[in-house]
């Protein structure tokens, strides 16, 4: 790979790693002080009471964290790039911008000097053939199935080929969906297997089976069909290949596939796009979202965390995020989504 002609900024990084630890994880989520030590929720696991303890040390430039449950030590700069799922450089920016210790301003502290960005290799991901999604399309999965008994089966049909949903048989269920990631190169991501109840009159309906979800690409690997020890990229919108087809269309952000094909039969005139899961929220996963119009609509679990992430990412898009599930979601329902809402009212 050839080095580019382009100049990046080049920081003076002991100068972020200087910065008061308090500050930069309350732009990230709640501190609590036990003893002369605040902590907060670790981002290295599935932290539930905040077990990271944080370190300033400004004088030595030292600013630390260390997670008292998973033995992760860190730095600021770690820090956003574990919040972000960002680059180093971009992480410098965050911390920069937050912290206003560069610019022209009086309080500037970095160097700013331009090198040559190094070239990087990428990371050795594979890709599902895209030969596989096609042999495997088919509108007869449990999913489609489930659409079509309460929206109008060609608007389903037009969606499951527009989302490449597929069919298979997984021994379990003869006809679980496939949701494969498709990014805006037509690259397979990895393909996410469900299946879902289809009786409306069923309180399953349209709901997944928990036990029965995985994604296929390892299991490929398995089979031999894609190389042993083959590591996949999850990080790719649902939907992404859509985006370059549809350029002045206007997104709608979720976390489930089933949000956007439910979303997508309700408000066609939206191209919906989903995360995958809750903590998939992440700059590398919604840059291919830059300059677009993009209205979010959060589980009702997730509203506080992704309306803080996404505070910070204001510059790919100007992201309206919605509360709806906040507002409509009976009280016991702590999991709400904008799928529950749209199929609600048509079961009614
Ligand atoms: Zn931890």
């Amino acid at each position: 790979m050839q080095a580019t002609n382009q100049h990046i900024l080049h920081y003076d990084t002991t100068s972020l790693n200087a910065v008061p630890f308090t500050t930069l994880a309350e732009h990230y989520g709640s501190v609590v002080k036990r003893g002369s030590t605040q902590f907060t929720l670790c981002p290295w696991h599935d932290d539930k009471h905040p077990s990271l303890a944080l370190y300033d040390d400004a004088p030595h430039q030292r600013s630390h964290c260390h997670c008292y449950a998973c033995g992760k030590t860190a730095s600021p700069i770690d820090f956003v790039m574990q919040h972000e799922g960002c680059t180093f450089q971009q992480a410098c920016d965050i911390i920069g911008r937050l912290f206003g210790i560069y610019g022209d301003g009086p309080a500037a502290l970095l160097h700013r000097k331009t090198k040559p960005v190094e070239p990087v290799e990428p990371k050795a991901y594979t890709y599902i053939p895209m030969d596989y999604v096609e042999q495997h399309l088919s509108a007869d999965n449990s999913f489609s199935q489930g659409l079509r008994r309460i929206f109008d089966p060609v608007l389903v049909q037009h969606l499951t080929e527009e989302y490449s949903l597929g069919c298979l048989d997984t021994g379990t269920y003869p006809d679980s969906v496939l949701f494969p990631s498709i990014d805006t190169q037509g690259r397979v991501h990895n393909i996410k297997v469900q299946h879902y109840g289809t009786a409306p009159t069923s309180p399953d309906f349209l709901k997944s089976d928990k036990r029965h979800c995985f994604w296929l690409g390892a299991q490929l690997a398995k089979q031999g069909l894609l190389p042993a020890g083959a590591q996949f990229d999850n990080d790719c919108l649902f939907g992404a290949h859509l985006l370059p087809r549809y350029p002045t269309a206007p997104v709608i952000l979720v976390e489930s596939p089933k949000n956007a094909l439910v979303g997508a039969c309700e408000r066609p005139e939206f191209l919906w796009v989903a995360t995958g899961n809750k903590g998939m929220l992440k700059r590398s996963v919604l840059s291919p979202l830059r300059g677009r119009i993009v209205m979010v609509y959060p589980d009702r679990d997730a509203i506080e965390e992704w309306e803080e992430k996404l505070r910070h990412m204001q510059d790919i898009a100007p992201f309206l995020i919605s509360h709806l599930c906040e507002h409509v979601a009976p009280e016991d329902q702590f999991k709400y989504d904008v799928a529950d809402f749209i199929i609600s009212r048509h079961l009614v």
